[in-house]
Formats: C-alpha cells, structure tokens, sequence
C-alpha cells in the first residue's frame, strides 16, 4: 500500500502556516526555520523536497542519517534530533549543523572528545524535558543552569540553545504553556552572559503544536508527519 503523498502541496501549507503565526506573534518570517524531519522516509523524497528549497533535515537515528548525508546534496545542514548514544557520537561529529539532543554531561563530554580529535566545533542544543513527562528524555529545567555552565567549559563545543519535545496533546493550546516556560528558561539563561553559551535557537513544535511554538518564540520548528505524511515503522 503506497499512498501518494503530494511533497509539494503539503510544504506549501506548512509554509503558509508558519507565515500565519508569524504575523499573528508580530514575528519576521525570516525569525524561524523549518526543518524537515524524514526520518523514515526514502532519499528520493528527500531529494524531492530538497529540490523545493530545502536545505535543514532532520534525522534521529545515526546510522540511518549516516546514510542519507552520503548519498544527499552536500549543502544540506543535517539536524540530529533523536537520542544520541554516547558510543554513537564519533560517526556523526563533524556532519551535522546542530545537535539538537543533548541532555547530559557525559553525552557533552564524549562529543568533547571526538570535536577535538577531529578539530571541528560542535554546535548543540541542550534538550529540556519540560513536561517533566517520564517517557522523554531531556533534562528537567532545574537542572539547565548547571549543565549549560559545565558544558560551556568545553572548548569544542557550543552551545546555541535549548530543545524540547512537547507532550502529544490533541489540542496544541495545551502546550502553549510549555512553550512559554522554555522560552522564558532560554531568556534566564541568556541574562546570565555564560562565556561559549549563545542563547539564540529554540527549537520546538512538530507538526501537532508548530504554529503555537512559533507564537511563543521558536526559532526551529521540526516538522515531519505534516510535510511527509504518516510514518510506517513497520516496512
Ligand atoms: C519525529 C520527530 C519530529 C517530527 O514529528 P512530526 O509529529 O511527524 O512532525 C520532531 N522532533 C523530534 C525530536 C522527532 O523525533
């Protein structure tokens, strides 16, 4: 069963969609970047919406965005999104533009390490599970202050913002508080002037809650159901 999903018509909604919530939050356009989640999803449609004007993808499984950067246009910024392994880190530092997962010191200190057998800075988020929601992980936003100070402490590393993966909720308004709170954690952190710590990207809402996210300050939305249609796990 292979459904026919139109790359172009639905790229276009989230596009026109993304440039309501701007105007309703009095946000330029230019504010916020769509990254296009495909994990899952085939290089050919990949290379569809590439030829759209995309050049952010998201991917959360190292092995499979090992892949793609391999056999994909070398000007695509690659986002890893998913949950980085520690013994994983050495195959994608180096390749991607943003690492969007981190939510430990250890995690940090492993990509310290390979940054700089490599010489290359690494550009991360730090994630904030801010629904303190057990299946998730992320770091509770307690915790945020100190992890950011000790991971500035590494040289090859920097830190550029904070991510979060909102609750699956049917209604996006039940997240607008969420969204709220890590903007305004993002804004604490900012005042505090942390050397090696910009406080410029946020990166929250997919394709559920994406145009609340943006009303309350993301920087990156990353949208994958909503430009690629459903995913099948089972193939
Ligand atoms: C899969 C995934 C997305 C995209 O989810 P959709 O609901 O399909 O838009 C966004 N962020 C992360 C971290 C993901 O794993």
């Amino acid at each position: 069963m292979t459904e026919k999903v139109n790359l172009c018509e639905n790229l276009k909604s989230v596009e026109e969609n993304i440039a309501a919530a701007c105007q309703r939050a009095g946000r330029d356009r230019s504010e916020v970047t769509l990254i296009a989640v495909s994990k899952t999803k085939p290089v050919e449609m990949l290379q569809e919406v590439y030829e759209q004007g995309i050049r952010e993808f998201g991917e959360n499984k190292v092995q499979e965005l090992c892949d793609k950067i391999e056999v994909l246009p070398e000007d695509i910024h690659w986002h890893m999104i998913g949950h980085l392994q520690t013994n994983k880190v050495k195959y994608i530092v180096g390749k991607t533009a943003l690492i969007h997962s981190v939510d430990s010191l250890h995690l940090a200190e492993e990509i310290e390490k390979q940054a700089a057998k490599k010489n290359v800075t690494v550009s991360v988020l730090v994630e904030v599970n801010i629904a303190e929601e057990e299946s998730k992980f992320g770091i509770h936003k307690e915790e945020a202050f100190a992890l950011v100070k000790s991971i500035a402490a590494l040289p090859h590393l920097r830190i550029q913002g904070l991510m979060t993966i909102a609750p699956f909720v049917e209604n996006p308004e039940d997240n607008r508080m969420y969204f709220r709170q890590i903007h305004q954690l993002s804004v604490d952190i900012k005042e505090q002037n942390i050397d090696n710590v910009r406080m410029d990207i946020l990166s929250m809402g997919m394709t559920g809650d994406y145009t609340v996210a943006i009303e309350e300050g993301a920087t990156l939305v990353r949208v994958g159901t909503g430009i690629f249609g459903e995913r099948n796990y089972n193939i």
